[in-house]
């Protein structure tokens, strides 16, 4: 069984294929969504999704969260004694997934299809699919979020033609694309987005607008007390789903602070990223010469589209109400299943054939001739433009510039500017070429962009047929298997705490916060009912933790709502 993965930047969604379609695999708490975090307690043992997110309330140093953001770099992320980079973390939650899909399906699972968003790099999509391999997954397909979510509208689609615009804001990226359908064909035309726009942005609005509002010295705010505000914050924008006014309740130093606001007031804060939406849907249009009134239909992907602003906005801009019939938490994860579906000739599925683009232009530095044979560097040929239907493969030819030149430099540039500069260099290449009068010798460089729009490149030095070819290997993270084994190895210690367990380590991360949040009568309360359910614990008997369980939880949702109502 190949299983379909939403990795995302703040939630993580495993699906599988059935003869009814694709479905969402509920993990070991029974959710559909697991939040992508991950926490380490001091005795080693490692906590992912919900669990992580509860118990980071209190441990916010030994928690990371939003690191698929920077997948592919040498970002190192500090875990109580621990480091780790972004592949590792996010190889974390992709085990704990893969656990839950065999316990769920009760076979082993060994293979993968994981989604990246279309606008993930070169760098990124590789390092997404080392952290696959990394949880022990066979990794042969990457697809793009935004082509996930279109084959799973797609396919239970009445409509034989439709033009179909996928708007997917997530938690930290904004991704657009636009794709065609006819017959049985779905074609990727032009995808575009911006890495750094999400639904965190909106959130970090609000923290804004209570600190300034409370004339609280952010400076002076702890790093635990920042992501108090923040929880609070995230709580505050949720709460517009249901109503015009919502609020934050925070505690600092000890002190209750209340902060109401009306929805308008939110709304005319948040102007500037609304209006950075416009941006990659301008340029999808542009790069498929299409006008906004030739989009068929338009799907919302990814929580923030549940904010009413983002809604409204997206009415405005479009002129209709788009198109909601699949949940935008799921539309990702589905489709990554039919894409796995798809891969391994289910039976069950209908012949989809899919069309998929590269998200950016590939190219190489090259010098320029200017007035008087005055020889100027730096400047950017594109090879494969940005929107080219892949697989791709595209070969230019370069020629030597000065006389008995020996060798040619092959920088690989990924990007849209005119200067080498501005581009991302994902890595170079040296040829020897004969010795010769400038211009005489030249070398063919094929670039081809294969299928998970992953790049490689071949050098052909065109005098001697001499060929150089290599895979261009991540620049900032160039591990080796051996490596990777090595590492694997060396975080060997990490455990992650039986199944059986995670219901009640959630309630008791959750008592832990709830315990720091309050005070008097309350902090008394739960110190009672949390040594009783530690008793029970001790029991060993899974009858007795059960009941002492469901009693927990509803003693601590009691206190809760008790606090919200002072
Ligand atoms: P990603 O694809 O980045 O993992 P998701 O698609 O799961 O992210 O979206 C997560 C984002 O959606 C978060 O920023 C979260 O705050 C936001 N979100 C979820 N539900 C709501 C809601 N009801 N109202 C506003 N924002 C929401
Ligand atoms: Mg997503």
């Amino acid at each position: 069984m190949i299983i379909g993965i939403d990795l995302g930047t703040t939630n993580s969604s495993v699906s599988y294929f059935t003869e009814d379609g694709a479905k969402i695999i509920p993990n070991r708490l029974g959710k559909s969504l697991t939040p992508s975090v991950v926490g380490i307690d001091e005795n080693s043992n490692i906590y992912v999704g919900e669990t992580a997110l509860e118990r980071s309330a209190v441990y916010y140093d030994s928690t990371a969260q939003v690191f698929k953001r920077d997948m592919g770099s040498q970002k190192v992320f500090k875990l109580g004694k621990n480091e780790f980079n972004a592949e590792e973390l996010s190889s974390f939650i992709l085990k704990y997934l893969k656990e839950d899909a065999e316990h769920f399906l009760g076979e082993k699972v060994e293979e993968a299809v994981i989604s990246v968003p279309a606008y993930f790099n070169d760098e990124q999509r590789k390092a997404t699919k080392k952290a696959g391999e990394m949880a022990g997954f066979k990794v042969e397909r990457i697809i793009s979020e935004p082509t996930a979510a279109a084959i799973a509208y797609g396919l239970y689609q009445k409509k034989a033609d439709a033009k179909i615009l996928v708007f997917d804001l997530g938690g930290g990226t904004f991704d657009v694309s636009i794709l065609e359908l006819f017959n049985n064909i779905l074609e990727v035309r032009a995808v575009a987005g911006d890495n750094y726009l999400g639904g965190e942005d909106f959130t970090q609005i609000l923290v804004e607008l209570f600190i300034k509002k409370n004339k609280i010295d952010r400076e002076s705010l702890d790093s635990k007390t920042l992501s108090h505000i923040l929880d609070q914050a995230e709580k505050c924008k949720r709460g517009f789903s249901d109503s015009k006014i919502s609020s934050m309740n925070c505690i600092i130093n000890d002190e209750r602070i209340e902060f109401q606001i009306d929805i308008d007031d939110y709304e005319e804060a948040c102007e500037l990223l609304l209006e950075k939406i416009r941006n990659p849907i301008k340029r999808s249009l542009s790069d498929t010469n299409l006008r906004l009134s030739q989009i068929d239909d338009v799907i919302l992907v990814g929580g923030s589209t549940k904010l009413p602003i983002v809604r409204k906005f997206v009415n405005k801009l479009f002129g209709r109400f788009p198109n909601t019939s699949i949940n935008p938490d799921e539309a990702v994860s589905l489709g990554a299943a039919i894409q796995a579906a798809l891969k391994e000739r289910n039976q069950y599925i209908k012949e989809v054939i899919l069309t998929d683009v590269c998200p950016y232009t590939l190219g190489t530095e090259v010098v320029m001739e200017r007035e008087n044979n005055r020889i100027e560097a730096g400047y950017f040929c594109p090879i494969i433009d940005r929107n080219t239907v892949i697989p791709a493969s595209r070969t230019q030819t370069l020629y030597t510039v000065y006389d008995n030149q020996s060798k040619i430099r092959i920088n690989i540039l990924q990007g849209e500017s005119r200067f080498a500069k501005n581009n991302i260099s994902l890595g170079e290449l040296f040829v020897e070429v004969p010795l010769a009068l400038a211009g005489e010798e030249s070398i063919d460089v094929t670039y081809t962009y294969d299928i998970n729009s992953i790049l490689e490149v071949e050098v052909k030095v065109n005098s001697t047929g001499n060929k150089v070819k290599q895979i261009i290997k991540n620049k900032n993270n160039d591990m080796t298997d051996e490596m990777i084994e090595k590492r694997m190895e060396e975080i060997s210690y990490l455990k992650i705490p039986p199944r059986e367990q995670e219901k009640n380590k959630l309630l008791l991360f959750r008592s832990e916060r709830m315990y720091e949040e309050s005070v008097g009568e309350a902090r008394k309360q739960l110190d009672y009912i949390i040594t009783k359910f530690e008793s029970a614990l001790k029991t060993q008997d899974p009858i007795k933790i059960e009941n002492a369980r469901e009693i927990f939880k509803e003693e601590l949702d009691y206190i809760d709502e008790d606090q919200k109502l002072r």
